[in-house]
């Protein structure tokens, strides 16, 4: 990577050198884009793609870079220029387990669907699906509960009682298939946890 951050040639498609291409995959996911084939599992695959020519693409344009999909100087300097320097603070962790996504199929227990709205403070719009954070607003839709015991009644929102602290992003932990929601009621009594369907 640093020989490619120097000067041409540039990392691209089929490059072999896959240790270097796993370092740009794992800058480019800490700095936000999601990609899912290569990070399948757990780990950059090193393999320099149709997703990852894709992601560096995306990068360049947000960073108002020559949108090439190559690797090559510009782009290694400016993915690296959003780094704190080396010994300044720990590196943003990998993911141990793949986070939910705006594409996740989130439930209440009374088959109401659970719809993740994004917020200001919300993770960035990346290459991928959005990925979940306690940021997030959390509605419920269609929850069929009526009034029993006078407490009981359609789930509105969500609490997160347990999230992931190990991979965050803008701050927030994310959720995974680990989480735990709270369904709640407009008096925001807990009326049982959210299903994760589908991560
Ligand atoms: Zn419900």
């Amino acid at each position: 990577m640093q020989a490619a951050a120097r000067n041409a040639p540039p990392l691209k498609k089929n490059e072999p050198d896959r240790e270097a291409v796993a370092l740009v995959q794992q800058a480019l996911v800490d700095v936000g884009f999601a990609m899912p084939i290569t990070m399948a599992r757990g780990k950059p695959d090193g393999i320099y793609g149709d997703e990852t020519v894709n992601t560096v693409a995306r990068f360049q344009t947000q960073q108002a870079l020559q949108r090439d999909g190559q690797a090559g100087h510009d782009t290694l300097h400016r993915l690296d220029s959003l780094f704190p320097p080396v010994g300044a603070a720990p590196q943003v962790p990998t993911p141990a387990v793949p986070p939910l996504t705006e594409q996740s199929v989130l439930m209440c227990p009374h088959s109401g669907t659970v719809m993740s709205v994004p917020t200001r403070a919300s993770a960035p719009p990346s290459a991928g699906p959005r990925i979940l954070t306690v940021n997030d607003v959390f509605v419920v839709n269609g929850c069929p509960l009526v009034g029993f015991l006078g407490r009981l009644s359609p789930c509105l929102t969500v609490q997160w009682v347990v999230s992931n602290s190990q991979f965050q992003v803008n701050g927030a932990n994310t959720l995974t298939a680990g989480s735990v929601g709270l369904c709640e009621n407009a008096d925001r009594f807990p009326q049982g946890n959210v299903i994760i369907a589908r991560v």
